[in-house]
């Protein structure tokens, strides 16, 4: 017997024997121990005899089927395509792909066999023809006897334990319609609660809403498309996107079909579970990195157990759930970079396995979004496009999107006014509490303090070769104490400069880095605003399961007028007297050192628009900024996104960059900063030849963006190389196999962050 351990090393193949004589195959877990530890391996093929160069030795026994048929064969060539795209192995995928913990010692604490407990009931309603016993066996009418006996209905391991009546007779008389057998999951029916509009719907569950024409449209065209098919659904926030998934689901359900809901944050995840509870049942399953890890093995256990259609609600890691006959598989704020896993490895991009994944298994995916990502947007082009749009371009209600009022910072610095907090938001703010109104107020904490304008024209410092701006750093003063020294440095070229005195543009001393934070910003709106209420909704205020929730429940409720906060703030909160929505400081995400930074803040910036004026009073949105005239800002304020993703298309077609080329990212990182800096040289050296021979590039190495992480150094080395080409490295295991011990690599082979 071969199996994959987790503790080998990256593939590595041990060889256990199966005294107990298990039936096993391919894709089964198995117990075993390795050096006195417990573990959990895959078997990867089982051999009838032992292999001749271990005869003799001894070998250690597998202890258990901790489950079988865990990794069918579909499913294993799924995790095989994602391992190759992402230039990593397989166990590694697979190791992502199972719930935490599943592959490690601490599997056994969940590793009781599932309780598959299963309700047999003879049918006598109308659906049963007349003449349908005609014809059955003698041990087949025993069964209906014996059935009618017992009440008409009973559990399947004591009926047969009694009557010696096995499971395949009952299933031949399901087969003619003569009784049904039903699998209950803790207790419910799962099949009956996830078939809305067919027999045996709970009274208490939500009518679907009577579609608009355009979501009719909408909802027409994702049934009409073929299997295997994407399509972008492009719509404003509150134009019923939302309500297209659950009946596209709906349908899928009727049809017999899984359905798979994914939701790029688990802070959006409560409320996306409430409303297809509300529609469906109880018996909906949830998978997130908020739930517990016993709850995760059961989601994915049920999954793998179940015959019947299921509907799974999760985040980014749910698109790997072995989820039977998948018929739709939605990825709602499609544009979110939280889809995309930077660590470890495999570096996937759940809208990319999601693709695979309809293609595979014949699935409608729907895309959705009020900001559609570049690369979507492209792949809906041409004359044959991989994506269908569809489009929702009206809120429901036909309530207007909030204009967008700009506050210009230089002027409010010409006439002495250095706070924070702009003269035209504070009067907003004060004015609040009065009429009953709520505002959110985002200060972006990317970027925070971390490149250097100036405060008088709003010219922000570039590296001379690279387009991008340079980046603060702070070396500690030696013998601690003190600010120590900065200095300007670029992450593509590792360019470095100096920091002047004054503005190379206007020559103005007004010139510093940037940055505010949510708690420095509380602090003045409590100062300098007498009775204002806020609240804070960061990283830091919203730890635990419940920590969002908890947060938007108290602003919800009104015990607050203003919610100060983070990137977190844009997304999916839906309040009727929410009528302001603020930003502090856009020029902290528009001028991050990232090829993104745009396409990235517009679609943040008009998020955040759509959290205003949701109710029956209109919204506005007020925008502070060193830098009215950059284009993101103009974007926002005509509310032209399309318009802004053409310009960047266009841009990046002819800089030749992303999508229009490929990248690579390789990421070093080790304990020391000079050692590590040597391996990436040194790294750099050694897959040169290949990747020019190739026709790539190689940049850098240069130290990452966040240069020291929990103690490591980290540096990188980019690759560049044309479009659809392969990429020119050896494997993972030979890259890793050449840097020094405790330097580890991970490979990115389509980076979002550059
Ligand atoms: P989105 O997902 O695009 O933000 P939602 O589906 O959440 O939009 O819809 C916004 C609001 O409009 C929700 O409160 C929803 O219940 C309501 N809604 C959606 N579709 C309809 C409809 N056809 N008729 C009435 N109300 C609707
Ligand atoms: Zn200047
Ligand atoms: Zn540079």
């Amino acid at each position: 017997m071969q199996v994959w351990l987790e503790a080998g090393r990256e593939g590595q193949v041990f060889t256990y024997a199966n005294p107990e004589g298990w039936p096993l195959a391919s894709g089964d877990l198995v117990r075993l121990r390795l050096q006195g530890r417990r573990h959990v391996g895959l078997v990867v093929e089982p051999l009838a005899e032992l292999p001749p160069e271990l005869a003799g030795r001894r070998i250690l026994p597998i202890e258990a089927v901790h489950q079988s048929a865990a990794v069918d064969p579909h499913w294993q060539a799924l995790l095989a395509q994602v391992a190759r795209d992402c230039h990593t192995s397989l166990f590694r995928t697979l190791k992502t792909a199972l719930p935490p913990g599943w592959l490690g010692q601490r599997a056994e604490r969940h590793a009781s066999a599932p309780r598959r407990r299963i309700r047999v009931e003879a049918r006598s309603d109308a659906a049963v023809p007349a003449d349908a016993t005609a014809g059955l066996t003698p041990r087949q009418l025993q069964a209906l006897e014996l059935l009618e006996r017992a009440g008409g209905a009973a559990w399947l391991s004591p009926f047969s334990a009694a009557t010696g009546i096995g499971r395949s007779v009952l299933e031949a008389l399901e087969r003619r319609g003569l009784v049904r057998l039903r699998r209950m999951a803790d207790g419910l029916e799962e099949g009956a609660v996830l078939l809305p509009g067919s027999e045996g719907v709970a009274p208490q569950l939500e009518r679907p809403q009577v579609l608009t024409p355009q979501q009719d449209e909408v909802l027409a065209a994702i049934r009409a498309a073929a299997p295997g098919q994407a399509l972008l659904l492009w719509g404003v926030t509150g134009a019923g996107k939302t309500e297209v998934y659950l009946q596209a689901a709906a349908d899928a359900l009727a049809a017999g079909r899984s359905a798979l809901l994914l939701t790029p944050e688990i802070g959006l995840i409560p409320q996306l579970l409430e409303r297809c509870r509300r529609r469906f049942g109880s018996g909906v399953l949830e998978y997130h990195s908020g739930c517990s890890e016993g709850q995760r093995i059961r989601t994915w256990r049920r999954c793998l157990a179940s015959g019947s259609p299921v509907l799974v609600v999760g985040t980014r890691s749910a698109v790997f759930l072995p989820i039977p006959q998948l018929g739709l598989i939605v990825l709602d704020e499609e544009h979110d970079s939280s889809y995309k896993q930077d660590s470890p490895m495999p570096c996937y991009h759940a809208r990319d396995v999601a693709r695979q994944r309809a293609l595979r298994s014949g699935a409608r995916l729907v895309l959705g979004s009020a900001t559609p990502c570049l690369e979507t947007w492209l792949s809906c082009q041409g004359s044959q496009p991989s994506t269908t749009l569809l489009r929702l371009p009206q809120r429901i209600g036909s309530r207007p999107l909030p204009p967008v009022r700009l506050v210009d910072m230089r002027h409010e610095l010409e006439e002495g006014h250095r706070r924070l907090i702009s003269r035209p938001l504070m009067e907003r703010l004060a004015a609040l509490p009065a009429c009953g109104e709520q505002a959110v107020v985002l200060v972006p904490r990317r970027g925070y303090s971390s490149f250097l304008s100036c405060r008088s024209c709003g010219e922000v410092v570039q590296c001379p070769h690279c387009d991008v701006a340079l980046t603060v750093h702070r070396s500690r003063a030696a013998g601690g104490g003190g600010a120590g020294r900065q200095w300007l440095r670029c992450h593509w070229c590792d360019h470095r400069q100096e920091i002047g005195e004054r503005c190379g543009a206007c020559g103005s001393t007004a010139f510093k880095p940037f940055g505010a934070g949510t708690q420095r910003v509380m602090e003045q709106l409590e100062a300098e605003l007498e009775g204002l209420r806020v609240l804070r909704f960061d990283r830091d205020t919203t730890r635990g399961r419940e920590g969002h929730r908890r947060l938007l429940d108290q602003f919800a409720a009104g015990e607050a007028d203003v919610l100060v906060g983070t990137q977190m703030l844009a997304k999916g909160m839906d309040l009727p007297d929410v009528t302001l929505a603020a930003v502090l400081a856009a020029d902290g995400l528009l001028h991050r050192p990232d090829l993104r930074a745009g396409e990235q803040s517009l679609q943040l910036l008009l998020q955040l628009a759509g959290r205003a004026g949701r109710g029956d009073r209109p919204g506005e949105v007020l925008v502070q900024t060193y830098c009215p005239e950059h284009p993101v800002i103009r974007h926002l304020v005509d509310g032209r996104y399309e318009a802004f993703l053409e310009e960047e298309l266009a841009l990046r077609r002819s800089a030749g960059l992303v999508p229009f080329s490929r990248a690579c990212l390789l990421r070093l990182a080790g304990p020391s900063a000079s050692g590590t800096a040597t391996a990436a040289a040194a790294l750099a050296e050694r897959i040169r030849p290949g990747v020019v021979a190739a026709g790539w590039l190689v940049i850098g190495p240069a130290p990452a963006p966040v240069a020291r992480v929990a103690g490591r150094s980290r540096w990188q080395l980019l690759l560049h190389g044309p479009t659809a080409s392969v990429l020119p490295l050896a494997s993972e295991a030979e890259l890793r196999a050449g840097l020094p011990q405790g330097v580890s690599l991970a490979i990115d082979p389509d980076p979002l962050e550059l």
